[in-house]
């Protein structure tokens, strides 16, 4: 024993001699429980509830509510929790994770937990693999909960709004990791407080905790979907440009400027902007009236036209500033942006806020309607922001440092039940595949002439179905399971330990059934207990049948050695193998296991094959013979080891880029809640106004200036043109010669604020108030989905760019901050552009503008979460392509161009590709 694990195992072994002293006080109350009538038992959750509410916290209650939930279970489900189940409760209790084996009954095990918990009333989550385990959790366990007084909710996919609000209002809550998730990301997206379904992430009891937040913490969750599609409209706005005219020529303050030729719009081709005069506006609206975009006598400034007015100047920019041949190409019937800087073609990207689409119109090309991104987290993310979580599985030890690292989640190592007495063999490791699958075969025989039940664990579909053909041939019937219909599939699982059976499996198929040896009757019985046409002394000597017949298979299998595993090839992980071995040898039972191996497996070849290859040479092991040697099993175990260490890699990339993501969703998903619940925005708007206004004002009068430098005309016109505000900085000036910029700007304001109280006054400040939070929400929901492509954009860039020295960790993350500054200034833009220039007419006009912006602006959304596939060959996860931050692809994934390896470096430093930032790849 290392130095190490005799400091973690002396850990370990300090928290169970602690948690001991509790079984006792617990085993001691038993009892004084068992007097308590019914009536009295159940009474006792309203006086647990009534002495927190004094102030007595869970820890206090602890052993009290353990013996109350243990003696309940004795009595409505017949199952008295075992010493080491309370143990593993107060490990989940005190939010850390509890290694116990498959079978140990961690289910049952976590309602203490869940029921203690549950009584604070502010919701635990009990997290499942699957809808099907999550079903059969809560059904079963709300049986105990239900008869103590606690509520209990099952969260699915297929629920609606008002059965998922149902569910999570419940004082324990079932349901999967992914549906969690999405519902995250989903409250964040609606544009009414009560259209959200989730209370406070309170407690989470990860079931399965190792594939949750490990095996599918790989790839983050994504919703992505297509903005609405305005196809025709572009198309149609691209004939509006050339009908009008650029102005030539501009006033100045010093009167000395002129506008030489007047026109309908002004460029300025620095800052990529363009802006309709007064006239201009007027035309355009003229036109747009008799091209029946527009109604007759309607104003682009209608609450109605917010994103007409939007289109037309993205069609104006993509005539005016932007330039085929210079700022973009067409190729292949396609808009490709041209860098600016290096001239290199930058494929896959695209310009935001509709001026691509609008570019696309001009070049009379198909139109785009990508995919985006509307909302993502990666399940550490999600699961880290529960104030308290607690995980369990039959294997986490082996991951115990990331748990901590990540989740900071300590694995305390449950003893089991009673002691396991499987054998776990050597593994045989053959030359070829097919002396391996020849041996495998004999050994499946050997069991089923036996009638031993065997149960056959794959790597990968392809391999069941191979298998399953071999069998099939040799005449042996079996059942295949692929993890595909779960529910199905935990039914034959669960008679997987019927004499003869022959099962094959990948990995997490059937995972959180029990296997039991001679199968499982337990349905049966309740189905016959559950008949109402059979009386009561019918009833009991049918399920004595049942269990005798059930008796004498049981006993038949433990003669014939219980259940029997196999393992078709090391998985990458050793988690994944201590699983499958953990099928069998549950709560005592005898059992065996032994995984076949040959040099041809992808981890032997990879990592072990020269070594293992010469050993096997050097015995002069002749055709057919395995060896079955330690130094062998030691080999992959360190090659286990590597892949294990990569893969850690890879999820920690993952998670360090997407902290920078997480620390801005956390800001903008909470100014969004504030806004939600809000119930004036006015104080809101009016301190973004002031900060925009003051902007617009600075830009033009800088701080500290001197008069000279002060460009008052053009501010007036800005002022005018862009703002629809009548005030006059030059006139205010005039009115009083001595007034410094301070009292200027302070004008100014006020003119904003009188200009905004006037039209607040038309509708009055409800109606006006409901249509800001709708636009303001609506700001953030748009920006931030492009700001989410920005951000996939740099980090799949960041690589490449010129910062030879530099962390690119650090460089994305600077830029990215950089890009959330520059996002939430647009945001406030847009939302007081709007609100100060709509025109407003009526209370109807202006509830209809909020309906139309609350309603969803996104199409064909998609929920996706990469299942993560434990099956993987190592080599997909270890092809040199995959480099750790492309694991994570997101839906829309653009590549960059390719660059030869000969070609110069694109970073600009003179040097081949290959002898620059191409030795990175
Ligand atoms: P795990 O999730 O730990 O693999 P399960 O929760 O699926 O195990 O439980 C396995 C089986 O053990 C179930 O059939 C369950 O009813 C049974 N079981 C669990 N705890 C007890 C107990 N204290 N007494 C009797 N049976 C139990
Ligand atoms: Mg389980």
């Amino acid at each position: 024993m290392s130095l190490l694990t005799q400091i973690f195992g002396s850990r370990n072994q300090r928290l169970l001699k602690q948690y001991q002293k509790t079984v006792r006080e617990i085993n001691a109350l038993e009892p004084a429980m068992e007097q308590l009538s019914d009536e009295a038992l159940q009474a006792k959750t309203p006086e647990f509830k009534a002495r927190l509410a004094q102030g007595e916290s869970l820890d206090a209650l602890l052993p009290e509510a353990f013996a109350v939930c243990r003696e309940a279970s004795k009595r409505v489900l017949k199952m008295r929790h075992f010493d080491v189940q309370l143990i593993g409760a107060m490990t989940l209790h005190y939010g850390k994770i509890a290694e116990m084996g498959t079978g140990e009954g961690k289910t049952l095990m976590a309602t203490l937990a869940a029921y203690l918990n549950g009584l604070a009333g502010t919701g635990v989550h009990v997290i499942t693999v699957n809808d099907y385990l999550a079903q059969r959790d809560a059904e079963s366990m709300g049986v105990l909960y239900g008869w103590l007084g606690l509520t209990t909710g099952c969260n699915l996919s297929s629920m609606d709004h008002d059965a998922k609000q149902l569910a999570y209002n419940a004082d324990i809550t079932y349901g999967t990791n992914n549906e969690f998730g999405f519902d995250y990301l989903r409250d964040n997206m609606v544009y009414d407080a009560a259209d959200r379904v989730q209370r406070t992430l309170s407690f989470g009891i990860v079931d399965e905790v190792d594939s949750i937040l490990i095996d599918e913490a790989r790839t983050p969750l994504i919703i992505s979907g297509q903005a609405e599609n305005h196809t025709d409209l572009y198309y149609k706005m691209n004939e509006v440009p050339p009908l009008l005219t650029l102005q030539v020529g501009e006033e100045t303050p010093d009167g000395k400027g002129k506008i030489e030729v007047p026109g309908d719009y002004t460029k300025d081709e620095k800052s990529h902007q363009v802006l309709l005069t007064e006239a201009g506006h007027e035309k355009a609206e003229q036109i747009l009236t008799k091209m029946g975009l527009l109604p007759e006598g309607a104003s682009l400034y209608d609450a109605a036209n917010i994103t007409l007015i939007h289109h037309l100047y993205a069609a104006l920019r993509a005539h005016t500033l932007y330039h085929k041949d210079q700022h973009y190409v067409v190729q292949n019937g396609e808009v490709v942006i041209v860098d600016e800087f290096t001239g290199r073609l930058m494929s896959g990207r695209r310009w935001s806020e509709g001026l691509h689409q609008a570019v696309e119109a001009k070049e009379h090309v198909k139109i785009q309607n990508e995919n985006q991104t509307l909302a993502s987290i990666t399940f550490q993310n999600y699961f880290r922001m529960y104030a308290k979580l607690a995980g369990m599985t039959g294997t986490a030890d082996t991951e115990a440092y990331e748990f901590q690292e990540i989740y900071n989640l300590e694995t305390v190592v449950i003893p089991p039940n009673r002691p396991s007495q499987r054998k776990d063999r050597q593994d045989q490791v053959y030359k070829t595949a097919q002396e391996k699958y020849q041996a495998m075969l004999k050994d499946i025989q050997d069991c089923y002439e036996r009638g031993q039940p065997v149960l056959v664990g794959t790597t990968s579909i392809e391999n069941s179905e191979l298998l399953s053909g071999i069998l099939t041939k040799a005449k042996l019937p079996h059942n295949v399971l692929n993890a595909k219909q779960h529910a199905r599939e935990a039914e034959i699982i669960a008679q997987a330990g019927r004499p003869q059976a022959i099962t094959i499996a990948t990995n997490m198929a059937g995972r959180g059934t029990d296997i039991v040896l001679g199968g499982n009757v337990g349905k049966q019985i309740q189905l016959l207990e559950s008949n109402e046409q059979l009386g009561d002394a019918e009833k009991a000597a049918q399920s004595q049948k049942l269990r005798d017949e059930w008796q004498s298979l049981h006993d038949q299998v433990v003669a014939a050695g219980g259940l029997h595993i196999i393992g078709t090839e090391r998985h990458e992980s050793r988690r994944v193998d201590n699983q499958l071995r953990g099928r069998s040898g549950r709560q005592g039972d005898p059992g065996s296991s032994r995984f076949y191996l040959s040099l041809d497996d992808a981890l032997l070849r990879i990592f072990a094959g020269d070594r293992v290859r010469a050993i096997m040479d050097r015995l002069k092991m002749p055709e057919g013979e395995p060896i079955e040697a330690g130094i062998v099993s030691r080999s992959i175990e360190s090659a286990q080891r590597k892949v294990e260490a990569r893969n850690f890699d890879i999820r920690k990339q993952l998670l360090e880029y997407d902290d920078v993501a997480n620390d801005q969703r956390k800001v903008i998903y909470q100014q969004r809640n504030e806004l939600l619940e809000a119930q004036d925005v006015s104080e809101l708007i009016t301190s973004l106004r002031q900060g925009v206004f003051a902007d617009v004002f600075r830009s033009y009068v800088p701080e500290q200036s001197m008069e000279e430098q002060w460009d008052l005309a053009g501010l007036d016109a800005v002022l005018r043109d862009e703002w629809q505000l009548d005030f006059s900085v030059t006139k205010a000036l005039e009115a009083e010669p001595n007034a410094t910029d301070e009292e200027l700007l302070d004008k100014l304001l006020a003119a904003a604020d009188a200009a905004y109280d006037a039209k607040v006054g038309v509708v009055g400040k409800e109606s006006f108030g409901g249509f800001e939070r709708s636009v303001m929400l609506q700001a953030i929901d748009s920006n931030w989905r492009e700001h989410l492509s920005a951000l996939d954009h740099l980090r799949q860039g960041i690589h490449l760019r010129g910062y030879a020295q530099q962390n690119p960790k650090q460089e994305y993350k600077r830029e990215a901050f950089e890009l959330f500054g520059q996002m939430l200034n647009r945001i406030k833009d847009e939302v007081i552009r709007i609100v100060m220039t709509v025109r407003i007419q009526s209370r109807e006009e202006i509830d209809a503008a909020e309906e139309q912006l609350a309603q969803s602006h996104v199409e064909n959304v998609h929920y996706q979460h990469a299942d993560f596939d434990a099956n993987a060959a190592p080599e997909d996860l270890l092809a040199p392509s995959a480099a750790p931050d492309q694991s994570a692809q997101q839906p829309h994934v653009n590549t960059m161009p390719k660059v030869g390896r000969n070609d110069p470096c694109p970073c600009g430093s003179g040097k081949k590709y290959k002898q620059c930032h191409g030795k990175l790849a």
